[in-house]
């Protein structure tokens, strides 16, 4: 094997130094597998009850009337999460979109959002109307509201308290850091958010943004109060396997109204074709389980690799996980670019390409990303990002298979020790 790492570039200084790594996290490994097998079985489980069978992958076109495998999947998922309903559809065509939606299906003119949690992600901006933005929430008459977290990365309820009032409809909970340099939250922290929101306005909806989450512990936002959570299928719950898609899942009402306003009043959920996905999106949150842990083993691995060689990484080697993004600090423009030249050169598509930070729409410094995925854009498979400022952090995440994203991490210590950087 190490002649085969050899041939892909990883010298035997990077390969030993990895394998000591991963001697230290046996333990860790085995705790994160255990999770994957409970969440596995959750999965088949919710499958077998609903008779899932294989004329549910039949194509639908046009209208998508009696779709029956789409409306299994959507029974599939509810169950799986333990809600009343879901809404899982091609049709929503990312996280972002899932997240407008379930927002602007449940809030009417004169309603305000409050965010507990501090700001939104960068996409959420132009939704809400943090910034103006043709079509947005704010246009529609929807104020916002935000509580920021106290310095020490815990929830202001004092100031919580004091947010919510009358119009208070909907409070948005983001689980992941996206990112942000705060830290995810947990399912059980998730929960008494909940609680102290429900205490202040019982009627209130709550609704989380579960993007980069599902499946990285036992129990979802939903099992702890929520009324309504929210992903993409490009990241944990499509597996790798969904090209396109997102998720709303809840109570009844609340995921009634998202159908009526992804479609139209009257139409609802009775309409939208399949297009001939099912196949992956059943197959996918078939695997999600086990992609996810791959991706959570690789977030473990890269933390401890580079928290060993004293950069600063977020989460902690040592902290257990609450979605699948690993931010390490490497404090230079030319660490960036040799960890995203590794990560990039041990992709199985457009491994021959080398990135380079440049100007994004949206960022006010250059970016560079490294991505060689199946699914454009597909952030549950190996990807680095970050913006070329101080701190210098990229976000890793993804991985389909450990074994690629344990790889991906070798080359890019490969790449910064060849650049001078780091010493093994
Ligand atoms: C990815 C992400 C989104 C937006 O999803 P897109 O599919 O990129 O539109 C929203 N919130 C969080 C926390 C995310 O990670």
């Amino acid at each position: 094997m190490n002649e085969q790492y050899k041939q892909l570039g990883v010298s035997d200084a990077v390969l030993t130094y990895g394998e000591t790594i991963l001697a230290s996290l046996r333990e860790r490994f085995d705790a994160i597998d255990a999770i994957a097998e409970a969440n596995q079985l959750k999965v088949i489980n919710a499958m077998q009850k609903n008779r899932v069978a294989a004329n549910h992958f039949n194509l639908s076109t046009g209208y998508g009337y009696d779709d029956e495998g789409r409306d299994t999947l959507e029974r599939v998922y509810a169950d799986c999460f333990g809600t009343e309903a879901a809404l899982v559809r091609p049709q929503i065509t990312c996280g972002t979109h899932a997240l407008a939606l379930a927002l602007g299906a449940n809030l009417l003119p004169g309603d305000e959002l409050l965010s507990p949690v501090g700001a939104p992600y960068d996409t959420l901006e132009e939704v809400i109307g943090i910034r103006e933005s043709v079509g947005s929430l704010k246009e529609y008459g929807v104020s916002y509201r935000q509580v920021d977290l106290l310095p020490d990365g815990s929830f202001d309820l004092d100031g919580i308290r004091a947010a919510i009032n009358e119009k208070t409809k909907l409070v948005t909970i983001q689980r992941s850091k996206g990112y942000a340099t705060r830290p995810s939250f947990s399912v059980e922290q998730i929960g008494q958010l909940i609680a102290f929101c429900k205490r202040c306005k019982p009627d209130v909806i709550c609704m989380v943004d579960n993007c980069y989450g599902e499946f990285t512990e036992l129990t979802e936002p939903v099992n702890v109060g929520a009324d309504m959570m929210v992903g993409s299928l490009i990241k944990n719950p499509g597996g790798g396997l969904a090209s396109t898609g997102g998720y709303i899942c809840g109570r009844a009402d609340l995921i009634e109204r998202c159908a009526r306003r992804l479609t139209a009043p009257g139409l609802g959920r009775e309409v939208g074709a399949n297009l001939g996905l099912l196949t992956s999106f059943y197959q996918g949150f078939f695997l999600a389980p086990t992609v996810v842990t791959s991706a959570v083993k690789g977030a473990v691995f890269a933390a401890a690799c580079y928290e060993r060689l004293g950069f600063r990484v977020v989460p902690p080697a040592a902290e257990t996980r609450h979605d699948i993004i690993q931010a390490v600090e490497l404090g230079s423009r030319e660490g960036m670019i040799a960890f995203c030249k590794g990560i990039q050169s041990a992709a199985p598509v457009d491994s021959y390409v080398t990135p380079e930070p440049s100007p994004m729409p949206g960022y006010d410094s250059d970016v560079i990303m490294a991505a060689g995925a199946f699914v454009q854009g597909s952030s549950i498979e190996l990807s680095a990002d970050g913006p070329t400022r101080p701190p210098y952090a990229v976000y890793f995440q993804g991985g389909l298979t450990w074994y690629h994203a344990k790889l991906g991490i070798l080359m890019s210590l490969q790449k910064m020790q060849e650049a001078g950087l780091i010493s093994l």
